[in-house]
């Protein structure tokens, strides 16, 4: 399952770099998680990094994108692989 963050939000900042996906940035009014680069940190952590620091709880599973532990791996292993094609590709290799 992608996370989302709703309107409770507070915009503390905190969340956003403690996501190993880079998945969280910030939108018009207050921080937003890209749901095709959130693995509910799986791959990364046992429990979602965002959840665990938000001050006031406002990331729940995000309703449109329930996924499976097994798919949500399989997403962690794609953007791992997009990720070092990336740095393949920049580094000249
Ligand atoms: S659950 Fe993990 S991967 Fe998803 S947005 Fe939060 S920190 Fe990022
Ligand atoms: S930690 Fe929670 S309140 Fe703070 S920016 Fe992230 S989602 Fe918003």
């Amino acid at each position: 399952m992608a996370l989302m963050i709703t309107d409770e939000c507070i915009n503390c900042d905190v969340c956003e770099p403690e996501c190993p996906n880079d998945a969280i940035s910030m939108g018009e009014d207050y921080y937003v998680i890209a749901p095709e680069q959130c693995t509910e940190c799986v791959g990364h952590f046992d429990t979602p990094q965002c959840v665990e620091i938000c001050p006031v709880a406002c990331i729940p599973v995000n309703p449109e994108h329930l996924e499976s532990k097994e798919t949500l791996w399989q997403k962690f292993q794609r953007l791992q692989a997009a990720q070092s094609d990336a740095a393949a590709a920049h580094g000249g290799v």
